[in-house]
């Protein structure tokens, strides 16, 4: 058996794996004195957000602390979703009958969106249709996901297979799962290649991307707003604010609302076309049904397995977490015990307290954050949008964008909600292990 420190591979880095194709941007142009917006955020959301609105007519400035498309966007697991999220983590227990339905449809639309966008644009991006399968980390949790497969037929009109554990092997080649659901409409994409592919479009329709540029300040002026940055200011009619698991205390609105909290992935080192595909025949999406879910994948070249989840309570360093997260690798393939890791980093998914995504408008600051870890097609639709509102186009309503965006109960920002809620999760898990039967 390897040693932990065999376990990295010799060109072991800290890094997306996803950069080694398309890295995050360096954008260090003189910021211009006035826009008619200024979209603080260049994930999904902003660059999604600032295409709408050069193509709307109006001028953009994209604005981010750190390089462009070095976020949550190009740190997922670039899994494309159809909604399945707002069921399979009982967001919806709070929200009406007829807001549900809506937010599912629009969830659905959001996929649909993201599809039609990488088409009609001819985005480089990998999109690959595959399917996802929701894993029952226990028999009780099989029950629950053919229900929730049911309502989301019901609701979405989606195609769900209920998979017994017996044939699971037909969808993940491993016994840890006591069967699951398939759900057809998922997908996947390579998440940096997709955001160079929107970089592009945002700038060919006009709007200006800056990097390096950490918006400090934001104050009321007689046209509307004067955005302060680490590198000059910039006046907006109006100001985009798309800062998602990377919100900080410049609008204290949105970190009174916005959790941020940290998920690792590993990448293996490449593995042999048939391992892979006795691994996951069909090259599907996998997650589960715990709270501290895994979220596995297969590269979109097919040669490696992407493996997500968040190894303990409290951060740890991407080498530590590598080696724990290959041991939870390892529970769910034995066979992967001598696989090398090649990349293990981090990225910040935006939590909200009702669990479901916000877009709107407070003191005349407009944002869409808070994709609960569900935003490569949400997050690129609630940008579109977002956009739209700001243009006061007449098709901007959206279901995200209506109830009360909830916030903390404890008041600001607070250090120890995230490990203590991590640690909740661990012992409900825990639990829920015990009906585990082999
Ligand atoms: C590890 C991980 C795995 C995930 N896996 C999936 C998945 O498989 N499927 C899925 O659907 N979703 C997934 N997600 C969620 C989703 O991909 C992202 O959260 C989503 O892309 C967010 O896009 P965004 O544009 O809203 O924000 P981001 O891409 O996070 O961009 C926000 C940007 O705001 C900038 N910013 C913040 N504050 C300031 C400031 N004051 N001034 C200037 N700039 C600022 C940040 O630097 C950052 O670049 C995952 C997220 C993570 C982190």
């Amino acid at each position: 058996m390897a040693n932990s420190h065999q376990l990295l591979a010799g060109n072991f880095n800290t890094n997306p794996y996803w950069w080694d194709a398309a890295p995050p941007e360096t954008a260090m142009h003189d910021l211009p004195g006035q826009v008619d917006v200024v979209v603080v955020g260049s994930g999904y959301c902003g660059m999604t957000a600032a295409a709408e609105l050069a193509a709307g007519g109006v001028s953009v400035a994209v604005l981010d602390a750190q390089e462009l498309g070095s976020g949550g966007s190009t740190r997922s697991g670039g899994m494309v979703s159809s909604g399945q999220k707002l069921v399979v983590s009982n967001a919806i227990s709070g929200a009406s009958p007829e807001r549900l339905e809506r937010l599912m449809r629009e969830s659905l639309a959001s996929f649909d969106y993201l599809k039609e966008l990488v088409a009609s644009e001819a985005l480089d991006a990998d999109l690959h249709i595959s399917g996802r399968f929701f894993g029952a980390y226990t028999p009780v949790h099989y029950e629950r996901l053919r229900a929730q497969g049911q309502l989301l037929r019901e609701k979405t009109g989606v195609t769900v297979h209920e998979i017994a554990r017996s044939e699971q092997h037909s969808v993940i080649g491993s016994d840890y799962y006591h069967g699951g659901i398939v759900v057809d409409e998922y997908g996947g994409l390579h998440t940096a290649k997709y955001h160079r592919s929107l970089r592009d479009l945002a700038r060919r329709r006009g709007a200006g991307l800056y990097s390096h540029a950490p918006v400090v300040r934001i104050e009321r002026s007689a046209g509307g707003f004067k955005v302060v940055t680490g590198r000059g200011a910039i006046n907006a009619a109006h100001v985009v604010l798309a800062t998602n698991g990377y919100t900080g205390g410049v609008v204290p609105y949105l970190q009174r609302r916005v959790v941020p909290v940290a998920s690792y992935q590993i990448a293996t080192a490449p593995l042999a076309p048939d391992l892979m595909a006795k691994l996951i025949p069909g090259r599907r999406m996998i997650s589960d049904s715990k709270r501290n879910l895994f979220y596995i994948r297969p590269s979109p070249d097919g040669t490696r397995i992407l493996f997500g989840s968040r190894p303990t309570i409290n951060d740890i360093p991407e080498a530590e977490a590598a080696l724990l997260l290959h041991r939870k690798l390892v529970e769910v393939w034995p066979e992967l015990q001598e696989v090398q890791v090649s990349n293990c980093w981090k990225g910040y998914v935006a939590m909200t307290w009702d669990k479901i995504a916000h877009i709107g408008e407070k003191d005349g600051l407009h944002y869409a954050v808070g994709c609960n870890g569900n935003g490569v097609a949400l997050m690129t639709y609630l940008g579109s949008r977002i956009a739209r509102k700001v243009l006061e186009r007449p098709d901007a309503a959206c279901a995200f964008d209506e109830g009360k965006f909830p916030g903390s109960p404890l008041g600001g920002a607070q250090t120890w909600v995230v490990p203590f809620g991590a640690a909740l999760y661990r012992i409900g898990d825990c639990f829920d292990a015990m009906g585990r039967r082999n």
